[in-house]
């Protein structure tokens, strides 16, 4: 059963004549870990946002094939709803952080979705003990470090309880340490939670020993999808 269904989906980005993405079949197993890769520019960002809706709702351009995420249509359901499924943190952990405190940085999105008072009260320590943050409510985003604020990016996407999380890079600007804590924590929501992850990431070492599946991306294509092992022997 698959929780995200790419159907020969193809995009150009406006005033561009080179498909960004092109001809892309894929299905996202629900509880999966699926890793991402492809060199700089081969469409790992693009795809991500095809499945928030992001692409082609933010940035128009041309659009052929279907995506559904959790059995909705991405085109036909606004980015709004679709952010009650799907989940993101990016590459820069400075610009996803917007509030003052640890546990406000949680809520806000809940506000924002009109969650009861309560069941954000509910929600936010049962987040922050997801991404072992617990006691850390008070803080201010900016006293973290860098894995530390990555963690609060994804407790706040999990607050949603998203079906899916994508992660883009989200370790490429942290020290070795921080990105294993990141690694190790997007692990455990999967196994632990059940959350269907997808990440893309260049830490070759990681994706291979956390994915259960690898999709590798050049110039817009699929290239192959299989085992850590099957994709990384044959590049
Ligand atoms: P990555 O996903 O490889 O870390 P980024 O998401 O930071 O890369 O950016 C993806 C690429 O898209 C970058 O090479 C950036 O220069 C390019 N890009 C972003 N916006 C535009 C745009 N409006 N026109 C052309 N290229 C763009
Ligand atoms: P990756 O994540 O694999 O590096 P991206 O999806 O970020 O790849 O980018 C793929 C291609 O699309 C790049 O050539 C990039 O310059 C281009 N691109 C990205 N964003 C935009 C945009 N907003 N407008 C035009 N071109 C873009």
């Amino acid at each position: 059963n698959a929780i995200a269904i790419l159907e020969n989906v193809s995009y150009l980005y406006p005033n561009s004549t080179e498909p960004v993405l092109n001809n892309i079949s894929l299905e996202i197993i629900q509880g999966e870990f699926l890793g991402i890769i492809g060199p700089t520019g081969a469409g790992k960002t693009t795809l991500c946002l095809t499945l928030n809706g992001i692409v082609p709702q933010f940035h128009g351009g041309r659009f052929f094939g279907y995506v559904t995420v959790a059995g909705l249509d991405t085109l036909k359901h606004p980015v709004s709803t679709l952010a009650r499924y799907v989940g993101a943190v990016f590459e820069d952990p400075e610009t996803q952080l917007l509030s003052t405190s640890v546990e406000n940085e949680i809520a806000f999105a809940l506000e924002n979705l009109c969650v009861e008072r309560e069941e954000i009260l509910a929600r936010i320590p049962q987040v922050l003990e997801a991404v072992r943050l617990e006691g850390l409510q008070h803080k201010h985003p900016q006293e973290l470090s860098g894995g530390q604020k990555q963690r609060l990016a994804i407790a706040a996407a999990l607050a949603l309880q998203p079906q899916l999380l994508i992660l883009d890079e989200p370790t490429s600007q942290l020290d070795p340490i921080g990105s294993q804590e990141v690694f190790a924590t997007v692990k455990e929501l999967n196994r632990e939670l059940g959350v269907t992850i997808v990440m893309v990431s260049h830490g070759a070492e990681e994706m291979a020993e956390f994915s259960d599946r690898i999709a590798l991306l050049s110039a817009g294509r699929l290239l192959s999808t299989g085992t850590p092992h099957q994709v990384y022997s044959q590049i």
